[in-house]
């Protein structure tokens, strides 16, 4: 039977976001109903309702969840009812070039669900990034349940689900980080963040964030930062070049995402040395060097999707890590929320008051 359950819906272009009541079909045979416990706030959401992703309005917003299996189709046989999961946005499908290349974290074509979620009057909702978790309860994909450990917090737990597993992956798979580098970190939010944590597990000797803002700074700190530099106070550049002998550290990662920024992280790394894009631009932003640089530097220029995680690698180690206490993953959740305070949400993380909102059903 079809279920009725409240949701947050970005109807239009720009216009605030409303919890409205969506309907859940039945599981077909590879699909599963899940009870969202928790689900962050990210910057996507929000690029969902500018329009910035693509215009299939209306879009059911939500993608970084914990929760638990409620009902399965009848081949699912990755979850069974009451497990709990934490929700990936990759799928790996086992068939695309990159899967039968051995290559699934790079899967071109995640399996998510078939069965449309709708609104009561039948329109049906895109889910963003095929999840749509900002509800009481979504369909999903089975490749999209990672079964996780019962003991973690499911408001920590579902932060695996983007960005704090983009920006530890980007330092410890895309980089990837090696034992003894020094590493930068252009902006220090929740992706940031996670990319310091993943540079010190991967054993960075100097890990240094970069910010315009002090009191992100000091929350860098508390995930490993070693060394700090305000954007603000002059040439990042140079300072960067400063604390590293003079060189420029061998890996710097753009968690930020602007030409700025990137052109920064370029020049700043050492000869050789390795820029990671994992912050993500927009269509409009453009790149104008002179070619010769990229030449003249040598070296590698990579972008991070997800942080090239295999989630059902990926997430159970990272709550392993968490559950031992090498990892902070709690500290990421600066509030917790109810699922109509997702607009006002929005607005603390463009004003970059928060690592993390999570809203708790
Ligand atoms: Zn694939
Ligand atoms: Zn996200």
């Amino acid at each position: 039977m079809a279920q009725q359950v409240r949701g947050v819906v970005a109807r239009s272009k720009g216009a605030p976001v409303t919890v409205e009541t969506i309907v859940i079909p039945d599981p077909g045979p590879h699909e599963v109903v899940v009870e969202v416990e928790t689900c962050g706030v990210c910057h996507t959401d929000l690029h969902y309702r500018e329009g910035g992703i693509n215009d299939d309005f209306p879009f059911l917003l939500g993608h970084e969840a914990a929760g638990r299996v409620e009902t399965v189709g009848s081949a699912v046989t990755k979850v069974t009812p009451g497990d709990r999961v934490v929700l990936a946005w990759r799928a790996p499908c086992g068939e695309c070039r990159a899967c039968e290349r051995g290559r699934p974290h790079l899967c071109f074509d995640s399996r998510h669900q078939g069965s449309p979620m709708t609104l009561e009057d039948g329109t049906p909702l895109t889910p963003a990034l095929g999840l749509g978790a900002f509800a009481e309860k979504t369909l999903v994909g089975e490749g999209a349940c990672i079964k996780v450990d019962e003991r973690a917090d499911p408001a920590a737990a579902g932060l695996l689900g983007c960005g704090v597993m983009a920006g530890w992956g980007a330092a410890v798979n895309t980089a990837p980080v090696q034992k003894g580098d020094t590493v930068a970190v252009l902006g220090c939010g929740g992706v940031g963040d996670a990319a310091i944590a993943g540079a010190v597990y991967a054993g960075a000797r100097q890990v240094i964030a970069v910010d315009l803002d002090d009191r992100k700074l000091e929350w860098a700190k508390g995930f490993g930062a070693t060394h700090t530099v305000n954007a603000g106070s002059g040439d990042v550049v140079q300072a960067l070049r400063e604390l590293t002998g003079g060189f420029g550290p061998d890996v710097v990662i753009d968690a930020v995402g602007r030409p700025e920024t990137y052109q920064q992280a370029f020049e700043a790394r050492d000869l050789a040395g390795t820029v990671v894009l994992v912050g993500v631009p927009t269509p409009q932003m453009r790149l104008e060097m002179p070619l010769i640089e990229f030449f003249g530097h040598g070296g590698a220029l990579k972008s991070s999707w997800y942080g090239d995680c295999l989630p059902t690698r990926d997430f159970p180690l990272l709550i392993e890590l968490f559950l031992q206490g090498r990892f902070a993953l709690d500290a990421f959740v600066s509030e917790r929320i109810a699922l109509d305070e997702v607009e006002e949400a929005f607005h603390r993380m463009e004003r970059g008051e928060v690592l993390r909102s999570v809203v708790v059903l």
